[in-house]
């Protein structure tokens, strides 16, 4: 059992032990080799079988949305999903009192989609993610990855690998890590292209869209009960439709619903089947709605939960070039 795994569950079982909460929220073993998926924890028998490894993957505080749960509960959180932990708080969604956060600092996801032709998923035994590769240990060998061949895109240009909040931080803070990638340049070229050359990309990858709403249902920012892309196609402009103009309408109405709120947490693009990079539209907006409103960066820490999304507030001088 690993370092990290055995903190975990006796953290866990602590926490149930002496009534704190009635449920842990973390990971455990999934069905096929190397994944994981979420597991409630309300017994010391089930917190026996929680994990803490690189295939730790899945946000779990969106599960923890509010009514979904009523008991005082723990989540485990890594820096990205410490603050969707944030937004979920600032938009009423969890209970400061009710949930206890449990921060992991993280060094970075491994992605096995990338790493499948390298070596065999079925087959690994250790993953050792570090600032200057990845290790990747199986019954035969151990083989040494760069953090671009094995990780998550979204964890190449990390800039919040410890949590922003936390109750307790278990394991040690992680220094810096390494800029593999930098989205912001990314979403700049794009943006310095041509109206023609944008609307070609944007169409390019919106015809493939699937409307299966996995980018949505991932968002801690996306929380509506009923949200109107659900409707049934025939009853109005905005429902479920396929086309690409649909799939244009749904892409652009949530970039604007999540303006000013999105926390940069990389999910909505990490669970698209079809990789669609819609985060890069979402930062896009992030980086204008700083120009015009001089938020800067949001969600970093638990002081901000008090600061109201630009959007959900007003202020006399705010910019109007629009009227
Ligand atoms: S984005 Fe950062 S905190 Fe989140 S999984 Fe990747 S490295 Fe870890
Ligand atoms: S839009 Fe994407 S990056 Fe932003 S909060 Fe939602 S899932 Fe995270
Ligand atoms: S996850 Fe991808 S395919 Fe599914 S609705 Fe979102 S953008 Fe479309």
């Amino acid at each position: 059992m690993s370092k990290e795994t055995e903190l975990v569950r006796n953290k866990a079982k602590e926490l149930l032990e002496d009534g704190d909460v009635e449920l842990v929220v973390g990971y455990e073993e999934g069905t096929y080799p190397s994944r994981t998926t979420p597991l409630f924890a309300d017994t010391l028998e089930k917190a026996e079988r929680l994990i803490w490894n690189p295939f730790c993957v899945n946000s779990l505080p969106k599960l923890l949305s509010k009514g979904h749960f009523e008991d005082k509960l723990a989540v485990f959180v890594k820096g990205c999903d410490s603050r969707t932990v944030i937004r979920l708080l600032q938009d009423n969604q969890l209970d400061r009192d009710e949930v206890i956060v449990l921060g992991i600092p993280c060094n970075g996801n491994v992605d096995l989609d990338k790493i499948k032709d390298k070596v065999d998923i079925t087959t690994i035994i250790e993953v050792e993610v570090t600032n200057n590769g990845v290790n990747v240990k199986t019954e035969g060998s151990t083989e040494e990855l760069s953090r671009e061949e094995a990780l998550y895109d979204k964890c190449l240009d990390c800039r919040f690998p410890n949590p922003v909040i936390a109750d307790e931080v278990i394991g040690n803070e992680v220094s810096e890590l390494p800029k593999n990638k930098n989205k912001d340049d990314e979403v700049a070229s794009l943006a310095n292209k041509s109206v023609a050359e944008k609307n070609e990309f944007w169409e390019a990858h919106f015809e493939r869209c699937l409307r299966c709403y996995a980018c949505r249902n991932a968002c801690s920012a996306c929380t509506c009960r009923d949200c109107l892309f659900d409707r049934d196609e025939r009853s109005t402009w905005l429902a479920k439709g396929k086309t690409l103009s649909d799939n244009e309408a749904f892409h652009i109405t949530r970039a604007f619903h999540v303006a000013g709120r999105c926390v940069d947490c990389g999910e909505c693009e990490r669970v698209c089947p079809v990789g669609i990079p819609v985060q890069k539209l979402n930062r896009k907006i992030s980086l204008d709605m700083d120009n015009l409103f001089g938020i800067g960066e949001i969600a970093t820490s638990e002081d901000d939960i008090d600061n109201p999304p630009p959007l959900g507030t007003f202020l006399t001088e705010d910019p109007e070039e629009f009227m």
